[in-house]
This record gives C-alpha cells, structure tokens and sequence, in this order.
C-alpha cells in the first residue's frame, strides 16, 4: 500500500503544471464518476431522454433507464447498444443511486481488469463543486472562516487533480478516496457563502497548486508528507495543532476479535490460524504508528498502520495515532484523532476559527510557505 500510494504521487508529480500558464476561467468544470458498476445502475428523472450521440439516435425516451455493461457495448434496458459513451438528460434532476444530479450525465463503458464496466459521469462547474463538497465534508455549523479555509483546500485539490488527471473520461470520484460529493442540490448556506467568499483562490506553492490534503482531527499534530505518504513536500512537514480538543475522535477505542484480523490478513496471501502477538514496530516522530509486527503461527508478518485502517476498517481505527493491546482473543486498538493528519486539520481549522483567525492565516499554518493565488 505504502508503494502503492509513492507510485502514485510520483506520478502526480511528474505532471505537475505550470499553473499561470494554464488559463482558468469562471466556468471551468470538472468531471466526476458519480458511479461505477459492473452489473445493471439506473437513471431516473423527468423527461429522461437517453441518446447515442455517436450513432445521433435516441436510444430510450421516458425512464428510469436500466444500463448495464455488456461484452458488445451498453445495455439500455435490455436493449444492446454498440456504443461507448450515451448520455442521459432530463429537464429535472437524475438520481442516481439516490445522488440527485443535475439535467445530464453521460455513461461510459470502461474496460478495468479485463472486464467491461459502466462509469456514471457528471459534469459541474469548479464553483458548485466546490460548494457541493465543502457541504459533504465540513459541518454547516464551523465557523465561517473555517469554511473558507476548506473551501480554498477543495478548489486546489479539484485543480490540481483536473490537470494532473489520467488518460480518464473524469477527473475524480465522487467518493472518499478523493472527497465526497453530494450532489449540487443540498448545498448548505454556509457553505455557499464560504466558496463564494473565497472565489477562485487556490492555495500555491512555487505557483503551482498544492497536494490539498486534509482530514478531519489531528489530535494535537499533523502528519509530516514525508512519514504520511513517503514523499517529502516543502509546504507539509507537520505542524502542532493545539486547537483541535474539540473533536469528538480526540479519543476512541475498537475491539477487533484476533480471528477477524487473521481473516483480513488474507489479503496478504498468507493463511493464519492463530495469531500470538501483535505489537507496534515503529512510529513515526509525531507518534503515528509506521510498522505493526504480527507473530502468528505462519511466522511474522509485518504490516503498515495504513494497512491496519485499511484491512478493518477506516472508520474502526480511526486514525494512525494509536496503541495496541490483546485482551483474550481480541486486539483493543486505543487511539486519538481521526483521519490521516496530513495538511488541513478540519476540527483545527475550526479551533483557529473560534480564535478570530481569518481563514489565510489558518492556510498558512497548516501549509507554510504557500500562498494564496486568485485564478479568475
Ligand atoms: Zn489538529
């Protein structure tokens, strides 16, 4: 996972952009795969109409419209279409999988892991996914300045992300792996006001956008980029964050049953019947676990604390800051914080906030040395 995630980040920055030579404008927009499938998704809206533009034919009139993807091309309510790209509009909103999306989305037919699969996808200018996401991933109730500091962190983010994107019919997932977008249509006051306040900022570093991190509690620290993602970054080297006492995760426990790690374990190829001990092999200088050392009876495997969060569950260990202990045949994971640490701290943000911090100042401390560039 660890190489995984260098890889990656090599990549970003083999691509990264000159950012003043790439003109913005107001109505930049950027594409989101609202949904991936391999069996059948449905479209449902008023008016619905889905079209073959390729081809220039209506393919169905009236919905919901069942798609699915097929070895030939794209199954519209039974019906193949020898097609890779149909689009769908309504004259109202078109849900999908109870994300309501507004008038248009096109479904594209990938081929991932030598099978064919259907990719919802929706279009929306930066502006309204900015406010849209900036509602999904903050409370309404932050204070405004805190907003304003998340709502620069997402603009840069979707930025960066659309012009370092791969050779993809979209820019980003809709889900938490890139950040979680709602839909236009539930967009809160507050969030509304903060991205307009914040209009086109974008946070830079050597005028180029920045890798946006944020996550929502510290507990006390944030997370250098180097020990967080094995790249180091200039403008992320971990701050303190004494404002973040707030936070409903500053402490939580999990009980995980030794027999559903060892099940989790599987991922690793390797079949445990029991496993002995489970004890932290390394940290990192802000506290945050590096290396998990397990002995079991197929000998000693070794994971990252990453792993750990991944393999039981992001929302069970909360966070990387974390002690173990084994009570019987379970593991008692003891933890602070929640999230990955790195860049913005959401409950900091807020902490600051509530300080009369103005949200460029709460920008600067949790990424130094950047600044704040109005694209359009
Ligand atoms: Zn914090």
């Amino acid at each position: 996972m660890r190489r995984g995630a260098r890889s990656r980040l090599g990549l970003l920055a083999a691509a990264s952009l000159a950012l003043l030579a790439v003109p913005l404008a107001a109505e930049e927009t950027v594409r989101i795969a609202v949904a991936q499938v391999r069996d059948q998704i449905s479209l449902a809206g008023p008016e619905l109409v889905v079209t073959d533009p390729a081809a220039g034919e209506v393919v169905q009139r009236g919905g919901p419209a069942l798609v699915a993807p097929t070895d030939q091309g794209i199954a519209v309510g039974g019906r193949v279409v020898a097609a890779t790209r149909l689009v769908a509009q309504s004259s109202g909103a078109i849900t999908v999988r109870g994300l309501a999306l507004e008038r248009e989305v096109e479904v594209f037919r990938e081929i991932r892991g030598g099978r064919p699969e259907i990719v919802i996808v929706h279009t929306v200018p930066i502006e309204a996914y900015v406010a849209a996401t900036v509602s999904a991933e903050m409370p309404a109730s932050f204070p405004a300045e805190a907003l304003k500091a998340q709502a620069v962190v997402t603009r840069t983010f979707a930025i960066f992300r659309k012009f370092n994107a791969p050779e993809r019919p979209y820019h980003m997932e809709a889900g938490v792996i890139d950040q979680v977008f709602g839909g236009t249509q539930r967009i809160s006051e507050s969030a509304r006001a903060a991205t307009v306040a914040t209009a086109g900022e974008v946070l830079t570093f050597g005028r180029q956008p920045v890798r946006a991190y944020y996550h929502s509690c510290c507990a006390g620290h944030t997370e250098s980029a180097r020990e967080g993602w094995g790249q180091a970054l200039p403008y992320l080297p971990g701050v303190k964050c004494p404002y973040d006492g707030d936070c409903p995760s500053q402490q939580y426990t999990a009980r995980i049953p030794l027999a559903r790690l060892a099940r989790a374990l599987l991922v690793t190829r390797v079949k445990i019947k029991r496993i002995a001990s489970v004890k932290i092999a390394d940290r990192t200088a802000t506290g945050r676990v590096a290396r998990i050392a397990i002995e079991t009876d197929r000998g000693r495997i070794e994971i990252s604390g990453e792993d750990l969060r991944r393999l039981v569950g992001y929302d069970v260990v909360k966070s990387r800051l974390f002690d173990l202990s084994i009570e019987g045949d379970v593991l008692v994971v003891t933890g602070r914080g929640s999230g990955h640490g790195v860049g913005l701290c959401q409950w900091g943000a807020r902490g600051l906030a509530l300080k009369q911090r103005t949200y460029d100042a709460i920008l600067g401390h949790y990424f130094p040395r950047t600044k704040i560039m109005k694209m359009y």
